[in-house]
């Protein structure tokens, strides 16, 4: 019988990259937190009907790439293919916009899209994101987007661009695509069978097209269809940005849907290729809440991706790059005195000391091995004469001595050997 191997698509994140992973998470989790993001957590998985609306039929992501299926119930479900929409539900479900505004929320989860696999895209992926929820006003996108840089500059990443756009309100995007109609459809011949359908139903997206054949080059900007308040508005958000945030204006970064408002922007890596080169991304959403169902609130936010970051954090060395090691192994000599075992770990480990039990049947020689090469570098010898008489046998793995301590006095004597180590080191 062949052994079962994880799904296409998805990946294992070992213990030998999972410190720099964890490290990921909670750099982003700590810099939101102290911006004034609080954790929201929502399910996996919700009704279908939310990605459809909120996600938009229009998309890529709902057209091709969800996990849906029926539950028992007969209910339509669907695995998160992100979590905007999950947030702006939960927070407009709570009624917590009327509490404070905006929201401020930070998640970090898997997400689940049906692509192609390949490097850089997964069929299950972690992002970690923040929503700012209630206001309109350009001060909360000048937030996120600097939010996001901050993020990458606190990791130490260098390469990497911000790259911003607006879409104007309803009415620009209107004039937009009227503009855009105009300018494809006398080339509608050279169009791939994608764009022919874009041109109909969603003429911004055909800016995205990934076998462009030149035409995206020549066409028309957003900012010919921009009015003066959208204008005013994209000069604020840049003017907050200024001098802060290294940002590159481009033009040609849309997203499709008429939720959407104002301010994309793009976080891209040098050292990430094609259509996978960008590490996150993110903008403002008015119009998200209405097509939900909820009174209409406005909201901006980003998603990061972690396995790209953690891809660029291990080309460049950045974070924690080794496997847990721990310092102390307590092993235990025999059944009788594991309970005696147990206990020394905990009060080593009460210190903020770093301690693992060893109660494997194998032989003493191959224990003390097993936990050098596990990278401990003292190891605590439980048997019964020791649990008996109060007294601990305390081997240092690297100057290969073995000294006796009374047991009231191990942490000291660990922390001895451990100082003289280093200082030998
Ligand atoms: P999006 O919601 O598509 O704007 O994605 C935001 C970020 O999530 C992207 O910039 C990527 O870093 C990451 N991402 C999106 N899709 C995938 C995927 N299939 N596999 C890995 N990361 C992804």
């Amino acid at each position: 019988m062949p052994a079962i191997t994880a799904p296409r698509g998805t990946q294992d994140i070992l213990p030998d990259r999972s410190p720099r992973w964890e490290w990921i998470l909670r750099s982003h989790a700590d810099l939101a937190q102290r911006s004034g993001y609080a954790l929201l957590e929502t399910p996996i998985f919700e009704a279908t009907e939310l990605f459809e609306r909120g996600t938009g039929a229009g998309t890529d992501v709902v057209e091709k790439e969800m996990y849906t299926f029926r539950d028992r119930g007969d209910r339509s479900i669907t695995l998160r293919p992100e979590t905007t929409p999950s947030a702006v539900r939960a927070v407009l479900q709570a009624h917590l916009d009327q509490e404070t505004r905006p929201v401020r929320v930070r998640y970090a989860g898997p997400q689940f899209r049906y692509d192609r696999p390949q490097a850089g895209r997964y069929r299950q992926f972690w992002q970690v994101g923040v929503e700012a929820i209630g206001e309109h006003s350009p001060g909360f996108d000048v937030e996120v987007v600097d939010l996001a840089w901050r993020y990458f500059q606190s990791l130490g990443i260098e390469g990497i661009s911000l790259q911003l756009n607006t879409l104007g309100d309803l009415d620009d995007r209107t004039r937009y695509r009227a503009a855009l109609v105009a300018y494809y459809t006398p080339h509608r011949q050279q169009l791939c069978d994608d764009c022919t359908r874009r041109l109909e139903i969603n003429p911004l997206r055909l800016l995205d097209c990934k076998r462009d054949s030149g035409l995206v080059a020549g066409a028309p900007d957003i900012a010919g269809s921009l009015s003066a308040p959208s204008r005013e508005f994209f000069e604020r958000v840049q003017s907050g940005l200024r001098g802060r945030v290294p940002y590159r204006l481009n033009p040609r970064l849309v997203r499709g849907l008429d939720y959407y408002a104002h301010t994309t922007f793009e976080v891209w890596h040098e050292s990430l290729q094609g259509a996978q080169n960008a590490l996150g991304g993110g903008g403002r959403y008015d119009g998200l809440a209405a097509v939900l169902g909820f009174p209409s609130t406005p909201g901006v936010g980003y998603a990061l991706g972690v396995e790209r970051i953690l891809h660029v954090c291990e080309t460049a060395g950045l974070g924690p790059n080794a496997a847990q090691r721990t310092a102390i192994t307590v092993i235990s000599l025999d059944a009788a005195s594991l309970n005696v075992a147990l206990g020394h770990a905990d009060q080593l480990r009460g210190a903020g000391r770093e301690a693992v039990v060893d109660a494997s049947d194998r032989r003493l020689d191959r224990r003390l091995r097993n936990a050098e090469r596990s990278g401990s570098r003292v190891a605590v010898i439980v048997g019964s004469d020791e649990a008996r008489d109060g007294t601990i046998t305390v081997r240092d793995l690297v100057g290969r001595s073995q000294t006796t301590t009374p047991a009231a006095a191990l942490g000291e004597h660990v922390d001895a050997i451990l100082r003289k180590q280093q200082s030998d080191a």
